[in-house]
């Protein structure tokens, strides 16, 4: 079984186990935090998005912050939402999905007041380099990797390998250009292992990502997704 762990698009094999943006995690994407957007709009969907907590809802998410991006909110706003979301993952026991984009040292500053260590984290697409990385492993952080294995003269191979294997997934995001069993592949080549050794894993990883969920058991859901895709 391949484990997709944050993707935009139904899996095409049905025997990998995919977790849907908007199906099982839900939040505000920085990129929807736009200038033209009110605060109090964005606060408005904010909660409603709470209401629509049920127990398939594992994480929350995506979340974060983007600094690349033209015409986003500041940094500061951006903050501010994403601390609503690290306070609705605590109060909820589900790990955060988060996107960061050239906003890793902000992110760490944030963990680091909150003194944020009570709860999972999922860096998504992680493109920060390794010194960032070994920072965030001070709290409960993993990172996931997929695409960008594939991008001419990428870091993330190298990044990816040298992170504690207990701490990595793999995704296919919001793209098509590669599947999740073409990810599987390449990462098989980047840890010099076999397919089944990454597939156990994966599997045992994402038990401890979601081993703290109290009203819904992880081990159950992932079960119940297997049967039903
Ligand atoms: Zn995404």
């Amino acid at each position: 079984m391949l484990i997709d762990i944050h993707s935009h698009h139904p899996p095409e094999a049905s025997s990998n186990l995919c977790f849907l943006e908007g199906l099982h995690s839900l939040g505000i994407h920085p990129w929807e935090l736009r200038e033209d957007q009110a605060m109090d709009s964005v606060e408005k969907r904010f909660g409603e998005l709470k209401k629509r907590l049920n127990p398939e809802i594992l994480a929350i998410g995506e979340c974060g912050l983007d600094r690349a991006r033209a015409g986003l909110w500041p940094i500061s706003e951006q903050l501010a939402v994403l601390e609503w979301h690290m306070q609705w993952s605590h109060s909820t026991k589900r790990p955060l999905i988060l996107h960061c984009v050239r906003a890793h040292s902000d992110l760490l500053m944030l963990l680091k007041k909150k003194n944020y260590h009570e709860g999972k984290i999922l860096l998504h697409d992680y493109n920060g380099n390794l010194t960032e990385a070994m920072k965030f492993l001070d709290y409960d952080t993993y990172f996931s990797f997929g695409p960008s294995f594939f991008r001419k003269n990428s870091k993330t191979p190298q990044v990816f390998k040298t992170l504690p294997r207990e701490r990595v997934f793999l995704e296919t995001d919001d793209q098509k250009d590669y599947s999740i069993e073409a990810i599987y592949a390449k990462a098989c080549k980047i840890l010099k292992v076999d397919q089944k050794t990454l597939e156990e894993l994966m599997e045992k990883n994402l038990l401890t990502f979601f081993s703290d969920l109290n009203d819904v058991s992880a081990s159950d859901l992932i079960a119940n997704l297997r049967t039903r895709s």
